[in-house]
């Protein structure tokens, strides 16, 4: 099952299980749009993998499904890559 982090792990901005704003890599590194796109150009800082838009999960499904509660954060945070 997908981890559904709560924030990005660069700006650690919350990123609900609904946001339009989440982006996700293979791993499940999770940022939001703002960062994929003006810091990490679409790429993970992680594993360099592609961020892609994150699926939202459907909100009755989230009592037996829940999102993950376990804020992960980059502790140096995000540095700017060249696109
Ligand atoms: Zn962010
Ligand atoms: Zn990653």
């Amino acid at each position: 099952m997908l981890e559904l982090r709560p924030n990005c792990e660069c700006c650690d901005r919350d990123l609900p299980p609904d946001s339009a704003d989440a982006r996700i890599c293979s791993f499940e590194c999770s940022f939001c749009a703002a960062c994929a796109q003006n810091v990490l150009a679409g790429f993970c800082p992680n594993c360099g993998g592609n961020l892609v838009a994150r699926p939202v999960r459907p909100a009755h499904l989230l009592q037996r499904a829940p999102a993950s509660t376990r804020r992960v954060l980059k502790a140096e945070g995000c540095a700017k890559r060249a696109a």
